[in-house]
């Protein structure tokens, strides 16, 4: 129970690594607050908490919008009574945001709006209630392409992704004396529905494995053992941490044949 009395809210929770993290938080013992701009998705993952005896509520949120942003942390308040794990986890990964010269401005708006802002809204309106809880950890998901670039371009998520990165750096900064820690949790490609139709293809998924040290595609329980670990107060010491948890691509230069 690494997360007894404590509760926290998952933005992106109805699906993959939102999903399993719920499931597994609850498992240690969170309340958790399961947000989603997809209600249906998101009150699925809550009832695979409560089949499993957990405790969780579904909000509504498009992390996008101010005022989801701020009514979703003050449900996940009024549901609970604080706020002490706060992981913003949603993302988009869009099909048309490719090479610099391709992607349209709609599309670069889109992704950095609900990737970036969406992390900053959270942030904006989380921190307040961590600090009304006296302080709590912060996990923002970034990407392995904040730290590295690929041919295989996708311009604006990688630029949101950046972003990500340096703006939770610079929260871990600021609020570490009221007990406050923000980490970048950096996933390596993981099998999930947002990858799905880009990994389904033979040749784009073979482009990718070759560079990835195990030979495979994580899965979405690997980032959430991961994120358990910096929500939990194991991590006490942990803080403006890049987490990376890729595999090894980002130390590899040649990978096994
Ligand atoms: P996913 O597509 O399985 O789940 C994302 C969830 O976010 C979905 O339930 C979706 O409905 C929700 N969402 C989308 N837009 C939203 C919005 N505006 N407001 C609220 N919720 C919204 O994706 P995933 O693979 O679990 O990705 C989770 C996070 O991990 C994302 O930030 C993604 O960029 C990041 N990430 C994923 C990978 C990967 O390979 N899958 C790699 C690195 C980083």
């Amino acid at each position: 129970m690494r997360l007894s009395n404590k509760v926290a809210l998952i933005t992106g929770a109805g699906s993959g690594i939102g999903r399993e993290s719920a499931i597994l938080f609850a498992k240690e013992g969170a309340q958790v607050a399961v947000c989603d701009v997809n209600l249906a998705t998101a009150t699925e993952t809550v009832s695979l908490i409560e089949a499993a005896g957990g405790e969780a509520i579904a909000i509504q949120a498009d992390v996008s919008k101010a005022a989801d942003a701020k009514a979703m942390i003050e449900a996940a308040e009024a549901a609970y009574g604080k706020l002490n794990v706060l992981f913003n986890n949603a993302g988009i990964f869009h099909a048309a945001d490719g090479s610099v010269l391709e992607t349209e401005e709609d599309i670069w708006d889109l992704t950095i709006d609900i990737n970036l802002k969406g992390v900053f809204l959270g942030c904006k309106y989380g921190i307040p209630a961590l600090l009304r809880a006296g302080g709590g950890s912060i996990i923002n998901t970034a990407s392995f392409v904040a730290l590295m670039g690929a041919a295989t371009a996708q311009i604006a998520y990688t630029a949101s992704k950046g972003g990500v990165l340096s703006m939770t750096r610079e929260i871990s900064v600021e609020f570490a004396r009221q007990n406050i820690r923000a980490n970048a949790l950096c996933p390596g490609p993981v099998e999930t529905p947002l990858l799905q139709e880009l990994l389904a293809d033979p040749a784009r998924r073979q482009r990718r494995l070759v560079h990835i040290p195990p030979g495979r595609f994580a899965k979405a329980v690997e980032m959430a053992q991961a994120a358990l670990f910096l929500a939990s107060d194991e991590s006490s010491f942990v803080n403006g941490a890049t987490f990376t948890v890729d595999g090894g691509i980002t130390a590899a230069y040649v990978t096994p044949e």
